[in-house]
């Protein structure tokens, strides 16, 4: 089955797409960078920019995974309010994390508009939307805990939400004043030219077949050339290989379905999300949409465990859509599309240090555009042997396998639902 993000409206829209060669011959580097998604990119770029010698490598082209294809919201923070991770990592490991990622929208911005990266970037706000009734209590939990940590959080009754998003479906909801949106695809690439300008070296089409060490060294092999470098960062999310042992072990590779429309007709354009915040709703399979710069709905959530190209592959998603905009149904989609997204047991993102020299980062569970940046940019001074990896805003954990993982996706997804469930029962 086709993998390829070239079914996403953002490739759909690119009219002179940008092309990075591959791998040739022998290369020597000071830090290897694994994967071309937002994490390697963001990455390459703060190395390339404090002056370190960086070459990145990806299997197809930059933006090519996740990062290009996906729904376009960057939404601060993490699945736990700030409290949880608090309790969890303790205070000063615990606010530290908080501190960094209730900031990754902020920090994203700021690079988007420092590097002047033309990809649609606005900060209208992300809504939080209680779908059920009886997802009320947790929203309005999560509002609290991050007003009490001083955020900008507004609660939203029922007539609030139905203001700002066009139907009176939802129960309440809150208003984070920080979040936004943007194009993830020209995101990608103007991250990818800003790398390059600054000095990295980019590689599409190139694989990483094989990582080994080589005393104090690692070596890297492709189909077409090999790579020495001191120090390796692999960032392949839910698309890790075999490069690392038990790395796509580590992660569930969920597939996440998004599907767009034409640009609305204006008495839609004026009704759905009149202040183009974006919105993810409460529940275990999360739906989450936006108006993107081209008034165009971009409306997402949990579809086939395979990859899609057809917006009838996606009905419970659009039937999903027709209930809260009636309207919709005389329109139809312009494009469906769909991509993996890593999903860790704890619902964190993961940062490991399977050997020295070697970090891997991963697993931000959907939410990661503005992660990603945020870590690339904290990565950045680790790998270039300034800082030790205990010292970067997101622990180091063990590198472990999922159990039932070999049974994807029924087993593995057996075991997040369990995680879950036992995550809201102990809310
Ligand atoms: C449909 C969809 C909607 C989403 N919506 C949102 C959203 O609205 N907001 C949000 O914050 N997050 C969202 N996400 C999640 C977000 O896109 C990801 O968390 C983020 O892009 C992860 O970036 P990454 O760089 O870690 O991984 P990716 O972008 O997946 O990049 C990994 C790269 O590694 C490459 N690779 C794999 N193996 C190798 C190898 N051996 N050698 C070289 N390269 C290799 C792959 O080709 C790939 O390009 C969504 C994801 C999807 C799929």
């Amino acid at each position: 089955m086709d993998e390829t993000a070239r079914h996403s409206i953002y490739v759909q829209d690119l009219k002179d797409p940008p092309h990075w060669p591959a791998l040739s011959g022998a290369r020597r580097t000071t830090v290897a960078v694994i994967g071309g998604g937002i994490t390697g990119l963001s990455t390459a770029l703060h190395l390339a920019e404090a002056g370190t010698g960086v070459v990145l490598l990806e299997a197809h082209q930059p933006g090519w995974g996740a990062s290009g294809r996906n729904g376009g919201q960057l939404n601060p923070g993490l699945k736990y309010d700030p409290s949880q991770m608090i309790a969890k990592l303790g205070p000063e490991a615990g606010q530290r994390l908080v501190a960094f990622a209730w900031s990754s929208v902020q920090q994203t911005a700021h690079l988007i508009n420092r590097l002047g990266i033309d990809c649609d970037l606005r900060l209208n706000g992300t809504l939080r939307a209680a779908a059920r009734s009886a997802d009320v209590a947790g929203v309005r939990a999560s509002q609290q805990d991050m007003a009490g940590h001083g955020m900008p959080v507004e609660w939203l009754e029922p007539a609030g939400m139905a203001r700002l998003t066009g139907h009176d479906h939802y129960h309440g909801g809150f208003l984070d004043r920080r979040g936004g949106d943007l194009e993830p695809l020209r995101y990608s690439h103007g991250l990818a030219k800003a790398a390059t300008a600054a000095g990295a070296v980019i590689f599409g089409d190139s694989r990483a077949q094989s990582l080994t060490r080589e005393g104090a060294h690692w070596r890297i092999t492709t189909a077409g050339g090999s790579l020495i470098a001191d120090r390796v960062l692999v960032c392949c999310n839910g698309y890790a290989d075999g490069l690392v042992p038990g790395l796509k072990k580590s992660v569930v590779p969920v597939f996440s379905s998004a599907l767009a429309t034409a640009p609305l007709p204006a008495a839609l354009s004026e009704k759905i999300m009149p202040g183009r915040h974006v919105l993810y709703e409460s529940g275990l399979v999360t739906v989450y949409y936006r108006v993107d710069a081209m008034n165009r709905l971009i409306l997402g959530g949990r579809g086939p465990m395979r990859p899609v190209s057809r917006p009838s592959a996606l009905r419970p998603i659009a039937r999903h859509a027709y209930r809260l905009w009636p309207e919709l149904a005389s329109m139809g989609w312009q494009a469906a599309w769909n991509g993996r997204v890593a999903v860790t047991t704890d619902h964190l993102p993961h940062l490991h240090q399977p050997a020295e020299g070697l970090l891997t980062m991963g697993g931000y569970n959907g939410r990661g555009v503005a992660l990603a940046t945020a870590m690339g940019r904290a990565l950045a001074p680790c790998l270039a042997g300034e800082i030790e990896a205990a010292d970067l805003p997101l622990p180091l954990s063990p590198l472990q396998p999922i159990r039932f993982h070999s049974f994807w996706p029924v087993g593995a997804h057996a075991t997040i639902a369990w995680s879950r469930l036992k995550a809201s029962l102990s809310r």
